[in-house]
């Protein structure tokens, strides 16, 4: 990577959803995560909304790392469940972070209120994503993707729920998708989208 480009560190531990950011940026930016700095505190996602969640992760990694931080806060929304798991997707299964789990109790739950094979009960990502620098929000923005849920896991690629979820227009999950027609899509390449041109707009 070379020293020349200008740095964004995320405020993740999850190399999944960091990935995905650095395939968006596509070489323009060095793109680092917590990993790089493991002084950095653990935030407890405290908020109820992932603009509380996103803004707590990006202020306080901010205060101790020097330059734009970027913070995520993401989840999805199933209707049938009354919109559940929003801002809980990441613990949905009772573990934080454990996807099997999560993916175990959402298909427990579609079984629960009735959802057979086939039924696609809607369903949508939401992410919301802050920059921040030195303690404060600089921006906000937010980016969705409507789609329905599948009963049973398909495809093996991505992360998190995207065995179960099939984004509108399409006939495949968000596992069985490549990564760029994902990121093409997805709310976190929609919100990243208008970062990119927030970041240029800064430059020029
Ligand atoms: P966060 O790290 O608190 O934002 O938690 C986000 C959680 O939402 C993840 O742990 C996943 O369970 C889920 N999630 C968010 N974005 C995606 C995605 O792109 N694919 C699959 N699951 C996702």
């Amino acid at each position: 990577m070379s020293p020349s480009l200008p740095l964004l560190v995320v405020a993740t531990r999850n190399s999944h959803k960091t990935a995905e950011i650095r395939t968006m940026l596509h070489g323009q930016w060095e793109v680092k995560d917590l990993s790089d700095f493991p002084t950095a505190p653990a935030v407890d996602e405290t908020g109820v909304t992932f603009t509380e969640n996103a803004t707590l992760k990006a202020i306080s990694a901010s205060r101790c790392i020097p330059g734009i931080i970027l913070a995520d806060d993401s989840g999805l929304e199933v209707d049938i469940l009354g919109g559940r798991p929003g801002v809980w997707s990441s613990s949905f299964g009772g573990e934080e972070g454990n996807h099997e789990l999560n993916n175990k109790h959402m298909i427990a739950e579609l079984a629960k209120a009735g959802v057979s094979a086939g039924d696609k009960p809607s369903a949508r990502f939401k992410c919301v994503m802050i920059l921040a620098k030195e303690g404060k929000v600089l921006a906000e923005f937010a980016g969705c993707v409507e789609g329905s849920m599948l009963t049973e896991l398909t495809g093996s690629g991505g992360f998190g729920y995207d065995p179960l979820f099939v984004p509108e227009g399409y006939e495949m999950s968000f596992a069985e998708l490549p990564m760029e027609v994902k990121n093409s899509m997805s709310h976190r390449g929609r919100a990243l989208a208008q970062v990119i041109e927030w970041m240029k707009a800064q430059v020029n």
